[in-house]
Parts: C-alpha cells; sequence; structure tokens
C-alpha cells in the first residue's frame, strides 16, 4: 500500500503523462500510477544500485517492464531529450533537489515538476523562482509524525510575472497587521500562507522551537559570528511568532 505521502504526490501527476520519477527508490510511485493506468509510462531512475535493483524488481513482478523503464545514473541524467512532460523529485533535501534541476538539462517538452523536499523547502521555491517555473500549487501533510510539503511547478509565458506576484513583499495580512516580506513566503510558501492549514501552524510553532533552542546555544557564545547569527535567527522568529499569531 502507498503512503499518504506518495498518494498525495501521484495525485499531481496528470492523466496521461509520460513521468520521471528520480530518485525513485523501488519505483512505488510510477509502479502505483501505472496499475491504475494513469500515466502513458514511466522513466524511474535511481544513482544507487540498491535501489536501482529494487526499482527493477518491483517493474519486474508488477509485469510492467513495457511500462516503467528502470534506468541507473544520477539525477535528470538518465532521460533522453523530450522524452517525458512531467518530472518528480521526491523525498530529498531542498538542496539536493535543486542540484538535480540545475544539471545541463534540455527541459523543453517538460511542462510540470512535482517536488516533494524533505527539509530546505525554500531552496526548491528559489530555484523555481529564478529559472521561471510557475509555483502553482503547494501542499503539506503529515504521517507518521513527519510533515511533507508538496510543491507544483508549471512552466509558462508569464511564470516570470506571476511569481514577481505571488512572492512580492506585501505590508499588511488580513486584519492584523504583519509584514509578509518576500523572504518569509520563499520560506514559508506562499500558498500554504494563504490557506494555512493545522499542519502548517504545527510545522511552524515546531520550527520556531527549533531556532530558539539554536538561539539559546548561541547564547553561550561571545564570538562576533555567534552574535550575529543569533541576532538573525532572532529577527526571523520574531516575524514567524507575528505570522503564526496572525493565522491563529
Ligand atoms: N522518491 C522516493 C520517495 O519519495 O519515496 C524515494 C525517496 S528516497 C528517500 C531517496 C532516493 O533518491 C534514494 O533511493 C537515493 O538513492 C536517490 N537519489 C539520491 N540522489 C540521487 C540522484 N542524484 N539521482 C538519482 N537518485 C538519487
Amino acid at each position: 500500500i502507498l503512503s499518504q505521502r506518495l498518494k498525495k504526490i501521484a495525485d499531481k501527476i496528470l492523466p496521461n503523462s509520460k513521468l520521471a520519477d528520480i530518485g525513485s527508490d523501488h519505483a512505488l510511485l510510477p509502479t502505483y500510477l501505472a496499475q491504475k493506468n494513469r500515466i502513458q509510462w514511466a522513466v524511474a531512475g535511481e544513482v544507487n544500485k540498491g535501489p536501482y535493483e529494487a526499482a527493477k524488481k518491483q517493474v519486474e513482478s508488477s509485469n510492467l517492464q513495457d511500462m516503467i523503464k528502470v534506468r541507473l545514473g544520477n539525477g535528470l541524467e538518465v532521460l533522453d531529450k523530450e522524452e517525458v512532460d512531467t518530472i518528480v523529485i521526491a523525498g530529498m533535501g531542498g538542496g539536493l533537489i535543486a542540484n538535480i534541476l540545475n544539471q545541463p538539462f534540455d527541459y523543453t517538452g517538460v511542462n510540470r515538476l512535482v517536488l516533494q523536499p524533505n527539509v530546505a523547502e525554500d531552496k526548491v521555491r528559489r530555484w523555481c523562482i529564478d529559472h521561471n517555473w510557475h509555483l502553482i500549487e503547494e501542499d503539506i501533510l503529515e504521517e507518521d509524525r513527519k510533515i511533507y510539503e508538496i510543491l507544483v511547478a508549471e512552466r509558462s509565458e508569464d511564470a516570470y510575472r506571476y511569481n514577481q506576484q505571488i512572492f512580492s513583499d506585501e505590508m499588511y495580512k488580513m486584519d492584523c497587521h504583519i509584514q509578509l516580506t518576500r523572504k518569509l513566503k520563499i520560506l514559508m510558501g506562499p500558498h500554504l500562507l494563504n490557506n494555512a492549514s493545522l499542519v502548517f501552524i504545527k510545522k511552524w510553532n515546531m520550527e520556531i522551537a527549533k531556532r530558539e533552542k539554536v538561539i539559546e546555544q548561541l547564547s553561550q557564545s561571545n564570538l562576533h559570528d555567534a552574535v550575529k547569527k543569533k541576532r538573525v535567527f532572532s529577527e526571523e522568529v520574531d516575524q514567524l511568532k507575528e505570522v503564526l499569531k496572525c493565522l491563529q
């Protein structure tokens, strides 16, 4: 059975897609989608031998060799030009996802990215902004006491204008006067902020607690760097608290 997280990711794949699942591990996502006839076919890419073998086994035992090609290689290098229209990269850090997206790759024909960073979601949002991918949707869920975000980006002519708009500095939100800066929106997610769920609020309360712990540790040092870092963290915590107060 597929996890809620992978199910939610599967729901972001448009019917009849030609899918690449990069870092596919056991190829659970393409197998599920192929069994439900929701994709034309898929490439399951893996950089590590173990997961690559596991993916091959899964595809063979499900008799889906015609629909799912399992390939060994680093990130997007397993893909041929104009082979897929949708790329999923899920279950890795945001830094690694951005590195993979930054590989020399011709995105012709690709019109949808479904990205699920486990941490550092801001790095993925920043990549979308810098490369004119229009961030159309964000989702958040909790499963097994972990909180996951799913980001969906599409390519469009006016992605630049659109992203400028959703990531713009906004002075006020609702009736509480908070400053919702571009930086905060990149950190927290513009759509998630707009539609703040209980899980989202829980996540940011936990993030504040994490930062407060770091601040406490930094307080024990008088070194210039520590003092500076502490100030940056404290400012961020103040801003985050203000946003949460407004959303709750
Ligand atoms: N995508 C699946 C999911 O969301 O459940 C599996 C996530 S698993 C935690 C991360 C997988 O990414 C591992 O199997 C790892 O080998 C693979 N991986 C890491 N870096 C990669 C890269 N540069 N290219 C391809 N696969 C990579």
